[in-house]
């Protein structure tokens, strides 16, 4: 239908005429004939006729007479209004009386015009039929209005998302359950709180704010979205991203933020990243990432000027594990093996599995390119380790390729690719070795190579010599005991200094069973020179690291002065301030041992590691041994005048004994006197002396009488 006041045309209607009587009728249709009106009707009398019409709608109008034989008017409004609430209901009647025509109104009719005065209808069926219309919309519009705040409602309520309103300030005006769930606040809590307190404080968190809330409607440039952490109760984080923008609410602005809770999503991207950058079965980095860190690493070590090493390192003969023993076997004997990688390189070192049987290792600020060599040695000794596997013992071994920077490339891609071809040169040259990728490395390797054969035989032919140096009290001069050193005496190359072999012993274990060589000659002697009169003739034996923590350490100790017949007392055991601090409490635990025994325990070279005071009240220590640096420049330097007077009070507030080493001058000796330092050793009193020569020097001071001895080396 159009809306007739604006029609041109003549508007059609569809009424429906309730009226028993056909003359009546007809004089209705006639009066609306005079109007815009292009009646189109149906005529019914019946309650059942009116039902069956009104399903042929939709309808215009009803005109309805109020008194019908079988009929009336309220029972024919009420049809109506069961079928339509708007439909305009017009009693045209003849005889109606006041109170009817009340009650007809309030029931729902519009209007009653009586039949003598029909001029009237059709201006009032226009009217009734415009008010239908506005009546029509106006229900939609409010059915869809509430319907809207309904939906509104429940999408705020059972989002999963937190959505809070706020003023322009950030004032919380309103927050949904989901919002005080991930908070573990009630609403009412909320209100009244700015949000930013809700939300970790960080910059581009104040910026999001202060554009989302000062920036102008025309240039709004509010990010799209701010990730931070939304604080909780109890200050639990909760990784959260925030979308905001403004709106207008009654006319007044307004803010509305929706919070996600984005913990799951980065956990999965976590997850993802894990899994596109690990290696599953050793948990180490996959080459991806290796290769990553490798450029970044390349990066910082051309900025600090600090060589880095690449070792590529695969298993030899590991196939054979696997054909033999099954996969099951095979992995777990890698997962040994990166134990193994763990343990014998730095906590710093980038360990990556590459795949397969092949590994690989970054060294960063290696100090030279013999760090790089100490590590592919202690990597050698790890993987040669027999492996355990279902009871019985397999071995295996490795071979690896050193690339270093800036030595062989600065890019990481070359270094990958001079390792692997060192690498293959390791398998080339027999397995069980490392290749350097520059020539020149590789002949210094070869001299190790040949030092550690010379090392091994050295140990079964017998050339180790122990030199032994005085000690003497420091205001007597009375003699208490002396220092071993170690000498190597090499057929070829002649007599070699402890510093040129013990680091190479070190590395490849040696030093082990060296050391007890040492222990067993260094007791031998001081029962000898005990047993010729001087009595409490203590010997000091130095300890490397290595010997320090192998597990035989105090049975070897126990046995050997078992054998020599030596008072434990008379045994001091030397070790360095890095030797305990790397490991402090396994560190406590042997030296607790040792004490048990009996020995005496020095801390070696005092003063040149971390000198912390606390740690020599933590482990059961007797000397402190002053560093022959610090001894040097006593007395012109006046810090190592201060730092050595310190360490002497010190070691007396401590009930320490302190021993000053290398004292080469009569004023070092004197100072040392002057502050109450208890015993010295130093080319002052004497050089280390081979044992012939250490006799002598004891005839002559002690006047003792002692045979000369007839093993060469003892
Ligand atoms: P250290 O324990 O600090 O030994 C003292 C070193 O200072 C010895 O060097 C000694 O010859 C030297 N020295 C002694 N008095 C003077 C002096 O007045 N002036 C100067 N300039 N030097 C003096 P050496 O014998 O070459 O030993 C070097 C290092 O080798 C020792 O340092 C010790 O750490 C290690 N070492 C020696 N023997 C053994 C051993 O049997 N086992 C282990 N593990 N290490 C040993
Ligand atoms: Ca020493
Ligand atoms: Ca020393």
């Amino acid at each position: 239908m159009t809306n007739p006041h604006t029609a041109e045309e003549p508007t059609r209607i569809r009424a429906l005429l309730v009226e028993d009587n056909e003359s009546d009728a007809a004089l209705v249709l006639a009066s609306l004939r005079g109007t815009r009106l292009d009646v189109e009707h149906t005529r019914v009398w019946s309650r059942a006729g009116l039902s069956e019409a009104l399903g042929h709608g939709p309808w215009d109008v009803v005109l309805c007479d109020h008194s019908m034989p079988q009929f009336d008017g309220l029972s024919a409004l009420y049809v109506v209004r069961s079928y339509d609430a708007d439909l305009p209901f017009i009693i045209v009647s003849g005889a109606i009386g006041e109170e009817t025509a009340v009650a007809a109104m309030r029931n729902g009719a519009q209007d009653f015009v009586m039949k003598q005065n029909l001029r009237r209808l059709g201006a009032v069926v226009v009217r009734e039929m415009e008010e239908a219309r506005m009546r029509r919309s106006a229900r939609v519009a409010s059915r869809s209005l509430q319907a809207k705040e309904a939906l509104l409602d429940s999408i705020v309520n059972t989002a999963a998302d937190g959505i809070a309103v706020v003023t322009i300030g950030g004032i919380i005006e309103f927050a949904n359950p989901a919002l005080c769930r991930m908070i573990g606040w009630e609403a009412e809590e909320l209100y009244g709180l700015p949000i930013e307190q809700l939300l970790q404080a960080n910059t581009s968190a104040s910026a999001y704010w202060e554009s989302l809330f000062c920036s102008s409607d025309s240039d709004d440039n509010t990010p799209a979205s701010l990730q931070t952490h939304l604080r909780g109760r109890e200050g639990k984080l909760t990784p959260v991203e925030i979308h905001a923008g403004r709106t207008l609410l009654n006319g007044s602005r307004r803010a509305t933020v929706v919070v996600r809770d984005i913990s799951e999503r980065l956990n999965s991207q976590e997850q993802m990243w894990r899994l596109a950058h690990f290696d599953d079965l050793s948990g180490l980095p996959n080459r991806l990432l290796f290769r990553q860190l490798l450029e970044q690493a390349l990066i910082d070590a051309g900025r600090s000027r600090k060589p880095l090493a690449l070792l590529l390192i695969d298993l030899d003969r590991f196939k054979l594990i696997n054909d033999t023993l099954g996969h099951d076997a095979g992995d777990e004997v890698l997962r040994e093996v990166t134990a193994r990688l763990r343990q014998c390189l730095g906590e710093t070192d980038i360990i990556s599995r590459f795949g397969g049987d092949e590994f690989a290792a970054m060294i960063r600020d290696i100090g030279d390119v013999d760090a790089a060599r100490t590590a592919a040695t202690r990597v050698l000794a790890a993987v040669d380790k027999p492996y355990r596997i279902n009871g019985d013992e397999y071995h295996l071994s490795a071979s690896i390729g050193i690339s270093t920077f800036p030595g062989d490339s600065a890019d990481a891609t070359a270094l990958l690719r001079n390792a692997e071809l060192a690498m293959y040169r390791a398998k080339d040259q027999g397995k069980n070795n490392f290749q350097f990728h520059s020539p020149q490395m590789n002949a210094r390797s070869f001299e190790y190579v040949v030092l550690e054969r010379f090392l091994r035989r050295a140990i079964e032919q017998d050339e180790f010599l122990i030199h032994y140096q005085p000690q003497v009290e420091v205001g007597s001069g009375r003699l208490t005991g002396a220092e071993a050193l170690l000498r190597w005496n090499h057929p070829g190359m002649g007599m070699m200094q402890p510093d040129k072999f013990i680091p190479l012993a070190e590395e490849t274990g040696l030093i082990v069973p060296i050391g007890r060589i040492v222990m067993m000659r260094a007791c031998i002697a001081a029962r000898r020179w005990q047993d010729f009169g001087l009595a409490g003739f203590r010997v000091a034996v130095n300890l490397s690291p290595r010997q320090f923590v192998q597990s035989e350490l105090v049975a070897d100790v126990r046995h050997i002065l078992e054998d020599t017949g030596l008072s434990p007392e008379s045994l001091e055991l030397e070790i360095t301030e890095s030797m305990v601090m790397e490991n402090p409490d396994r560190a406590a635990a042997i030296l607790h041992e040792l004490r048990a025994v009996g020995v005496k325990l020095a801390i070696d070279d005092f003063g040149t590691g971390y000198s912390s005071l606390g740690y020599l009240k933590r482990f059961p220590v007797d000397t402190i041994k002053i560093d022959r640096s610090f001894i040097k420049d006593v007395p012109a330097d006046a810090d190592d005048v201060a730092i050595t007077h310190a360490v002497i009070a010190m070691g007396r507030s401590l009930r320490l004994s302190t021993v000053a080493e290398g004292v080469e001058t009569a004023a070092q000796a004197e100072f040392l006197a002057t502050h109450g330092c208890d015993l010295m050793q130093g080319y002052l009193i004497s050089r280390p002396l081979p044992l012939d020569d250490m006799d002598t020097f004891l005839s002559q001071k002690c006047g003792l009488v002692i045979p000369k001895v007839k093993v060469s080396h003892a």
